[in-house]
């Protein structure tokens, strides 16, 4: 499994970084963001460092379908019935941390168009 030195998230997945991790496993971390956009907002990751969800998904379908299914576990363990998931992806998508990330968005009415 890859990781990279310098990736803050591979840092919080190894713990060398401090976070608020509400779940984790041998796969993925979930914790919470340091700047929330609603009363709930997690992030899930893969440990293994990919810099998008483009190159997750063509790297690994697989690993791709999994953290959908991890999101939507943190989701109902945090209680919510309906929420948002995001994959920022690229600058231009406003992607401002190089490892591929799910937010977990809720707890509140999601507004669409999201701006
Ligand atoms: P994105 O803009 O989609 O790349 O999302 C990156 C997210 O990481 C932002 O919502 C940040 O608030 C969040 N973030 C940055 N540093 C940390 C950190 N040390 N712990 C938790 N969340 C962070
Ligand atoms: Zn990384």
């Amino acid at each position: 499994m890859s990781t990279e030195p310098d990736c803050l998230f591979c840092s919080i997945a190894a713990g060398s970084i401090p976070a608020d991790v509400v779940s984790a496993d041998d796969t993925f971390v979930a914790f919470r963001d340091i700047d929330p956009q609603a009363p709930v907002h997690i992030l899930v990751i893969p440990r293994q460092h990919f810099p998008n969800a483009a190159a997750l998904a063509n790297a690994d379908l697989t690993l791709t379908g999994r953290l959908l299914a991890a999101a939507a576990q943190v989701a109902e363990a945090a209680g919510l019935t309906g929420y948002r998931i995001v994959l920022n992806t690229g600058a231009d998508g406003g992607q401002t941390v190089d490892h591929v990330h799910a937010h977990v968005l809720g707890g509140r009415q999601m507004s669409w168009p999201p701006g």
